[in-house]
């Protein structure tokens, strides 16, 4: 539990770059919508800022959860006894460095980060098409669709380790994968990406074959996009839909208090209400226990869950 001491220790630290709010509300800073509470947000909106922040919860030896857009984070309890902190300000840029490359802080918006480039005569990441979250969560799950992710257009990146030391990083440096990236051990800043010159027409066509794809999601609903990643088929190797195996078990839907499976997407759970962590991940063990009983099949999380016996989440 973070005692009185620690508390004040860290308000001490507000200033320029870096905001404190103690017993903060985080509903609205996750897309679930889910009722939960941190002992401590902070808002770092410089690289100075970060930097005291990431030294004294390392003094104090504080569990601290950067959040990104809160659209692929579950908090598995109402209440996390740490700090939860988020980039803004600095970390919001765009800028067009120049060729076909763009320089963007890690807090942007996707979407926003799309529209610069086409405003800047680039496209490439037309995958992303409604997809939310910002720079940072996506690259740290390498976020994207069909056979691209964010971390195939990366020619550097800027990180901060998680014991406050800046870092450049090339793409040679890092490794990636099917929504993995180990970029997500540390705090990134900020990425450059490599696009292609635009070609309005095929634009166009890009952006209209990811948003059909996208109608049978349910982006209008509070959701923290997929649960689990499409595993791998034994046989073939390729990968396998996990929407499909969860629709296959009859669990569209199915309904814990007011956590639901959608029916739109099986592989999505929706909130429909008042919903805590708990419903959320007695919902998500029931779904991956049913699936492997029926299949054989063993679903790993996509989402990351901070806190609880699930947790995935990296805390310093
Ligand atoms: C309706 C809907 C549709 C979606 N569709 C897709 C889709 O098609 N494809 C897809 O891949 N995803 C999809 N998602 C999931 C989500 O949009 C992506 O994973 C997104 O990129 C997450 O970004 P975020 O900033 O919200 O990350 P968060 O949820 O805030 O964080 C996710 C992880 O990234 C880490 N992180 C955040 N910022 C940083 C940083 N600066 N440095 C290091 N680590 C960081 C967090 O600590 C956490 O571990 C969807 C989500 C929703 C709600």
């Amino acid at each position: 539990m973070i005692q009185r001491t620690q508390f004040d220790s860290l308000l001490r630290l507000a200033g320029p770059g870096l905001t404190i709010q103690t017993a903060a509300d985080l509903t609205p800073h996750t897309s679930m919508r889910m009722h939960t509470r941190a002992a401590v947000h902070a808002r770092a909106t410089s690289p100075s800022g970060l930097m005291r922040l990431m030294r004294e919860a390392n003094r104090l030896e504080t569990p601290a959860f950067l959040l990104g857009g809160g659209c692929n984070t579950l908090f598995a309890t109402s209440f996390f006894d740490g700090i939860v902190f988020s980039l803004g300000g600095d970390f919001n840029r765009l800028e067009y460095a120049g060729g076909t490359i763009i320089r963007a802080g890690a807090g942007a918006k996707l979407p926003k980060l799309i529209r610069f480039a086409r405003d800047c005569g680039l496209m490439g990441l037309e995958f992303l098409t409604m997809v939310p979250g910002t720079v940072g969560g996506a690259l740290a799950g390498n976020a994207g669709a069909g056979n691209w992710g964010l971390c195939d257009f990366v020619e550097n990146v800027f990180l901060m380790t998680r014991e406050g030391f800046i870092a450049r990083v090339n793409r040679n440096q890092f490794r990636y994968g099917y929504r993995h990236s180990d970029l997500r051990e540390a705090i990134l800043l900020e990425a450059e990406f490599r696009l292609e010159p635009l070609d309005e027409m095929e634009r166009r066509r890009r952006v209209e074959e990811y948003t059909a794809k996208k109608t049978n999601q349910p982006y209008n609903e509070p959701t923290s996009g997929c649960i689990f990643k499409n595993p791998r088929d034994p046989e073939t190797g390729g990968l396998v839909s996990a929407g499909k195996l969860i629709d296959d078990c009859g669990l569209k839907g199915y309904t814990i208090r007011s956590a639901r499976v959608s029916e739109r997407h099986a592989n999505f759970i929706v909130n429909n209400g008042d919903s805590c962590g708990e419903d959320f991940l007695a919902l998500i063990s029931l779904v991956r226990d049913i699936v492997q009983a029926k299949t054989g099949i063993e679903l790993e999380l996509e989402v990351q869950i901070v806190g609880g016996p699930m947790s995935s989440a990296i805390l310093n």
